[in-house]
């Protein structure tokens, strides 16, 4: 037994009750610098700081209630006056009456362990610093220094309100109840004062310090400087604010530019007829067909605009209906055959009538919009093929054509609003909303658009809509 305390790396210190040393170890003289003869029948404050006697006690007090052993750290000094960090297993010492007569300790030196998570601390970004129960600051660490711009020989013994702006002390105030009542504050965001006046913000996070012997001394803070993040932030917001007013201005600009161009289009187009009614045999006949053609592109141009506008204005109301969808697919094919003898438009599929309940007017407008996409973008002359089913209650609808097609990576955003396919030759006039206006029809009916295609030879363009039932 004497040689395992002798050789030991660990001190092996005795102790009376009255707390003078009764026994003292070679790794005891390594570790505070004191021989035997020196230490043996001093008191134990010889390597005792002052600010652990009070600790001490409350461990002694612990060994006298009948606590067997247990272990804590702490602080000691040594011969030459510098301080390490201690690890302590105590136990009593009991005579042969089992009366406790002292306690006995093995004290390991830990300040190689203190150092690293001090270098740790040292090394932050962040502020790591800690405050007593009344908020008085104990420690200051150099991301402390960086951030808020006080050094640490400024702040250590002042008021942590020396870095809290007016409009948080309440903040503060409510930071150190909740730590009183030895709770934890989670992250939270807010705003400190640097020395030079300006304003920090970070993310909190505050923790109750307990000391050796359990008892609530202080709080730790830790702070991280999110200015840049918030900067970003508020830089966003400003962006989508700019944006969303653009957009509005724009959105206004294209429902004011519709609507007024709207009339003087229908006068000049009832103008344009009544000049073809009475022009039937004249050589000039053809300039007014053709004046007739342009003014429909016109037409039809400012109510894809107009349509736009009331989609971003969320000015829609469908008007549901039933009717006979394979009527409606007809007429949409006749009429936009009558006009176009290049291609051959087919209808497939469903031979019966087929019963929907939706928009018939929206559902028009869609299968007008996708049909003459395929006839515009179909330059030679060849087959569309109108395709119908019904699955599951959903009507499934494909118009295939075998025009110029387009590049794999640009079937998602033909659906956006204005978007044209890339380098799409200008001899192919249009708004780039036709396919928005699908897109949202087919939405508004609960249903699902796409396309597929191969560049140069064909496109297909799919939706599905459910039956719907009325009421
Ligand atoms: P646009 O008025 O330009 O035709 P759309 O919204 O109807 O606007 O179509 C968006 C883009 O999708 C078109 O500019 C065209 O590049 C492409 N597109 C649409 N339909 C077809 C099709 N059937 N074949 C090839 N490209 C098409």
């Amino acid at each position: 037994m004497a040689s395992v305390v002798e050789y030991s790396d660990r001190a092996i210190i005795c102790r009376d009750m009255d707390g003078f040393i009764t026994s003292w170890n070679p790794s005891a003289e390594r570790i505070f610098g004191y021989s035997a003869e020196e230490a043996e029948g001093k008191h134990m404050s010889l390597i005792m700081p002052e600010e652990c006697v009070e600790e001490e006690e409350n461990y002694i007090q612990r060994i006298k209630k009948g606590k067997a052993v247990f272990k804590y750290e702490s602080i000691r000094k040594r011969k030459d006056g510098s301080r390490i960090f201690t690890s302590h297993i105590i136990a009593p010492v009991k005579n042969a009456e089992d009366k406790i007569i002292g306690t006995s300790k093995i004290v390991g030196d830990i300040s190689d362990e203190h150092a690293v998570y001090a270098a740790i601390v040292n090394t932050s970004d962040d502020a790591i610093c800690s405050k007593t129960l009344d908020g008085f600051i104990t420690t200051w660490n150099f991301g402390a220094e960086k951030m808020f711009g006080y050094k640490k020989t400024e702040v250590l013994g002042k008021h942590i309100n020396l870095i809290v702006p007016d409009a948080k002390i309440k903040e503060e105030i409510s930071i150190r109840q909740k730590i009183r009542a030895g709770k934890r504050i989670p992250p939270f965001e807010t705003v400190r004062v640097r020395k030079d006046g300006s304003k920090v913000n970070i993310s909190l996070t505050v923790s109750p310090i307990y000391n050796q012997s359990g008892k609530l001394t202080g709080a730790s803070i830790i702070a991280k400087d999110i200015n840049e993040r918030k900067q970003i932030e508020a830089q966003q917001i400003l962006y989508t604010e700019k944006l969303e007013e653009l957009n509005r201005y724009r959105d206004d600009f294209i429902a004011m530019a519709s609507h007024e161009l709207k009339t003087p289009l229908t006068v000049i187009k009832l103008n344009l007829q009544i000049l073809e009614e009475t022009m039937r045999r004249d050589e000039n006949l053809s300039f007014v067909k053709s004046s007739g053609k342009q003014i429909n592109k016109l037409t039809s141009l400012i109510a894809h605009l107009l349509d736009v506008s009331r989609i971003q204005a969320g000015e829609v109301k469908l008007d549901y209906q039933t009717f006979d969808f394979k009527i409606l697919l007809k007429e949409v094919a006749e009429n936009l055959q009558s006009s176009n003898t290049a291609n051959r438009i087919q209808l497939k599929g469903i031979k019966k009538d087929l019963t929907l309940f939706a928009d018939r007017e929206r559902i028009e407008h869609l299968m007008t919009n996708l049909v003459s996409n395929a006839l515009k973008y179909s330059p030679d002359s060849g087959k569309i093929v109108i395709k119908s089913s019904i699955e599951n209650g959903q009507l499934q609808v494909m118009v295939k054509d075998e025009g110029i097609g387009l590049p794999e990576k640009e079937l998602e955003k033909i659906f956006e609003r204005f978007y044209r396919v890339n380098g799409i030759p200008s001899t192919y006039s249009g708004s780039g909303v036709g396919l928005f206006i699908c897109w949202e029809i087919v939405r508004w009916h609960g249903g699902k658009i796409w396309a597929e295609s191969e560049l140069g030879k064909w496109s297909k363009f799919y939706f599905n809509i459910p039956v719907g039932q009325p009421g």
